[in-house]
């Protein structure tokens, strides 16, 4: 009897075909990703062990499952059940349905840039929640559960929770506070629509019992630098016993997971005391976690983000990691690493914490400094940086070009990725910012866009038959394929950009290629004409 069933939707509740980095194509516009692209590539439908529990699941809903098991609840009473399977799963027994979302409106920094860039559209991420929510207030119409909805973009959704039923909106972490709030609702108790989560000490975070995703184990949560537009930086900073870590990689890598990856705001800070880091924690992680992964045959431990920081001053630990791991040109790393601005006046008033111990007329330096012992080491970025601080002048962007051309002189190799500042909820910048459009900025705004994008391109040739390692041989020869056209016709699109934005509303926001029949002919229109603007098609 499933009491409690805890979902997402399509696009959170995948595993990308295994490449985590695929997650961010989801965060397109719906019209510019192909339906094959989307649900036989990028997000895959998740399987089942018995057609209704999913055999594996992101790590948030995980370890959601686990703070309920731990608080007293029954195995056969919660349900981590894939968005196809609910209606299977969801029956007049079902009290409680609990939907984890990352995106749910399209307002997450890279869904927003993305839609801003290619001309708008509701976004891949969206159409998800949407289709997931069709489903859910069906049944709940039906069967009259509680809806629960958290998870890190709960936020997009305050103002919308009568249209989608929300009972309760929940914010925060789940081990503490939300087997309180399922027991409450079970009870019939009155519980507040918003909930936030209360932080857990380390130890008092449960161990999955469901595998998660790619083998994804979370080492820290939170982060002590308080950068002001971020919102992991508002959790408490704690680092995961590694006897716990182990156990989970171990879950994960019995359940027949091939890789591990680290799930931390920036892995060198694990073990450390605030901000005063800790080289032999980090070093006693990876030697125990690689000679754990090497018994199952695998041979990279991976992780999610760094800072450059951090990396200079444990910089021995970054070669140690590369050197444990094997490291090489064919085997490298590609964290992501926050680089957000060139202007130390900009560091100063929204990032200062992150250039710490060193001041923010330091940060460009400390960036070049950084980015040559990464690719020293193999590590190959994807740096994102910040267009839209509150009062950046055409200055600041200037000094996030001058940067960016640094690191082009350089030889950096990575890649640089501009974001739109959006007012995330939950973040000490939340009431300053505003959703930006790219036509109130100034040309120097654009300009550095362009730039970061040219770097990115020049990059992204050189890695790109690398980078698409997806099990199936059929579809990665398809993949590359794409990739190529995509490459192109993203040359004729950062051309058109930079000759003037327009383009974007007049050309690109014209483009579908949902369909197939409209994929192939954008896509013989790119090859043929390789330096025009790309030419909308009809769907
Ligand atoms: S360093 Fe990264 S995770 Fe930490 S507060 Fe800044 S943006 Fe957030």
């Amino acid at each position: 009897m499933v009491k409690i069933v805890l979902t997402a939707d399509r696009a959170v509740f995948t595993d990308y075909h295994g490449a985590d980095l695929f997650g961010f194509g989801l965060c397109m516009p719906y019209r510019l990703v192909p339906k094959f692209v989307e649900y036989m590539v990028l997000a895959p439908r998740a399987p089942t062990v018995d057609g209704v529990r999913a055999r594996f699941a992101p790590l948030g809903i995980c370890k959601t499952e686990a703070a309920l098991l731990a608080a007293g609840f029954k195995r056969e009473e919660v349900a981590i059940v894939p968005p196809h399977a609910l209606r299977k799963a969801v029956d007049k027994d079902t009290a409680i349905v609990a939907v984890h979302v990352l995106d749910p409106k399209g307002l997450a920094p890279v869904t927003w840039t993305l839609k801003a860039i290619s001309g708008g559209g509701t976004s891949c991420t969206e159409l998800e929640f949407e289709n997931l929510m069709k489903v859910v207030l069906e049944l709940k119409h039906r069967y009259r559960f509680k809806l629960v909805v958290g998870g890190p973009g709960s936020w997009q959704l305050r103002g919308w929770e009568d249209k989608y039923e929300i009972d309760v909106l929940y914010d925060g972490e789940s081990e503490l506070t939300f087997p309180i709030v399922v027991k409450k609702l079970l009870n019939g108790e009155e519980v507040p629509r918003y909930v936030r989560g209360e932080p857990p000490p380390p130890e008092a975070i449960p161990l999955i019992v469901t595998p998660s995703r790619n083998g994804q184990v979370q080492i820290t949560r939170g982060c002590p630098r308080r950068c002001r537009f971020c919102s992991p930086t508002m959790w408490r900073f704690r680092s995961i016993p590694l006897e716990q870590i182990l156990k989970e990689v171990k879950f994960n890598l019995d359940a027949g997971f091939k890789s591990v990856g680290f799930v931390t705001e920036d892995v060198l800070l694990y073990g450390a005391n605030g901000l005063k880091l800790n080289p032999d924690a980090i070093k006693k992680l990876f030697d125990e976690t690689v000679k754990l992964a090497s018994k199952y045959g695998v041979d990279t431990v991976g992780f999610s983000h760094v800072s450059c920081a951090s990396a200079l001053v444990v910089k021995d630990v970054v070669k140690y990691i590369s050197d444990l791991e094997g490291l090489s040109d064919s085997k490298p790393l590609f964290p992501q690493i926050g680089l957000e601005s060139g202007s130390p006046r900009i560091v100063a008033k929204y990032f200062r914490g992150k250039a710490y111990p060193w001041s923010p007329e330091d940060w460009p330096n400390v960036i070049v400094e950084a980015s040559k012992l990464f690719n020293d080491a193999y590590w190959y970025p994807c740096y994102t940086y910040i267009i839209g601080f509150p009062d950046a002048t055409p200055d600041d962007y200037i000094k996030t070009i001058e940067l960016l051309d640094r690191l082009r002189d350089e030889g950096f190799k990575g890649w640089t990725f501009p974001l739109l500042l959006i007012p995330m909820g939950g973040t000490l910048i939340e009431k300053e910012a505003q959703f930006l459009q790219l036509k109130k900025l100034p040309r120097e705004a654009i300009d550095c866009l362009v730039e970061g994008w040219r770097l990115s391109l020049s990059f992204s040739r050189t890695i790109i038959h690398r980078l698409v390692r997806v099990r199936n041989p059929l579809i990665a020869k398809i993949l590359n394929r794409l990739a190529e056209k995509a490459l192109r016709a993203m040359e004729v699109w950062i051309d058109g950009v930079s000759k003037g934005i327009d383009i974007i509303e007049t050309q690109f926001s014209q483009v579908n290629i949902r369909n197939l029949s409209s994929l192939a002919k954008t896509i013989v229109s790119v090859v043929a004409h390789p330096k025009k603007p790309v030419r909308a098609t009809n769907a």
